[in-house]
């Protein structure tokens, strides 16, 4: 706030956060992926596919140029204080975008779904960006933005369980089982190897968010949770005993990374939703402290 309590801008910070997701890919990812090279046979495709990727990452960070021509939907989780002016701060995200599509951070990427126009500057309605308030238990200020690739999207899957097919009842065995059909059936569609954000439980919206919103947890984090922690090891192992690799293209890397979560549900419903992050998984965190930004 300033003197006369009016919010303070952060529209030039905010576009600080979309530069630095768009051109640099989180170091935990980017070694991931070394790994992940160095583990593949050499000479094979899958080895070339990654070896290429690691190069373009390099690249783009030292250029500031966005790390993949998609560069995605803007998601923000906002955890906000009692203090912070939602509306202005809305206005701002919006602004900071319309300023970042032009320096070209942003490709311009808001189509009207009828008319097939494209606004030219990433800004839709309400929900382009999308952005998500929640009110922080903490009293922390931070603002954390995904970049979701729209060809990773469109492999992400949504179960309710029991499932026939799948044999997949209502338990922790039925979620492994769904994760795994989701896995396969990409085929590596979706830029793989990337990461599962895994929602159990809510209802169709509200899983699917929290498959999103599980994605905010660093990719070597563990799970407070012992057993969902233990799940995510099982899906990550036996997504990777697939054999699809990166791209598609065979190998032994289909996923780095697996992150369950789970929400209250309805007696009637059991919804598993899995929501697919490409390699270029682009996620970075601002964090306000007594007016101090830092850049996670
Ligand atoms: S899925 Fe990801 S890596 Fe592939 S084109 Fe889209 S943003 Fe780029």
């Amino acid at each position: 706030m300033d003197e006369r309590g009016k919010m303070r801008d952060y529209t030039q910070e905010i576009l600080e956060l979309i530069r630095l997701t768009s051109t640099d890919l989180p170091s935990q990812v980017e070694e991931r992926l070394n790994k992940a090279m160095e583990n593949e046979n050499a000479g094979s495709a899958a080895r070339a596919a990654l070896e290429t990727i690691l190069k373009n990452i390099k690249m783009t960070r030292k250029n500031s140029t966005p790390i993949c021509q998609d560069t995605g939907t803007p998601i923000f989780f906002v955890h906000s204080t009692d203090s912070i002016d939602t509306a202005a701060l809305t206005r701002q995200i919006r602004e900071a975008i319309a300023l970042a599509t032009q320096k070209s951070y942003l490709r311009p990427n808001a189509v009207d779904s009828i008319t097939g126009k494209n606004t030219g500057n990433n800004l839709g309605d309400e929900y382009f960006p999308s952005i998500h308030f929640q009110q922080s238990a903490e009293g922390d200020f931070s603002i954390d933005l995904i970049l979701k690739g729209g060809g990773c999207e469109n492999v992400g899957a949504q179960y309710a369980l029991p499932n026939d097919e799948l044999q997949a009842g209502r338990d922790l065995e039925g979620v492994r089982k769904a994760a795994l059909d989701a896995v396969f059936r990409a085929q590596g569609e979706g830029c793989a190897p990337g990461f599962l954000g895994i929602g159990i439980g809510g209802d169709r919206g509200t899983s699917y968010a929290a498959s999103k919103q599980v994605m905010l947890r660093e990719p070597d984090d563990h799970n407070a949770d012992a057993e969902l922690d233990q799940l995510e090891d099982r899906i990550l192992t036996e997504a990777n005993e697939l054999g699809i690799g990166p791209m598609g293209f065979g190998g032994k890397t289909t996923l780095l990374g697996a992150k369950v979560t789970s929400t209250y549900r309805l007696p009637a419903s059991f919804f598993v939703s899995v929501s697919y992050m490409c390699w270029a998984y682009r996620h970075h965190k601002m964090v306000i402290k007594n007016d101090e930004i830092t850049y996670l």
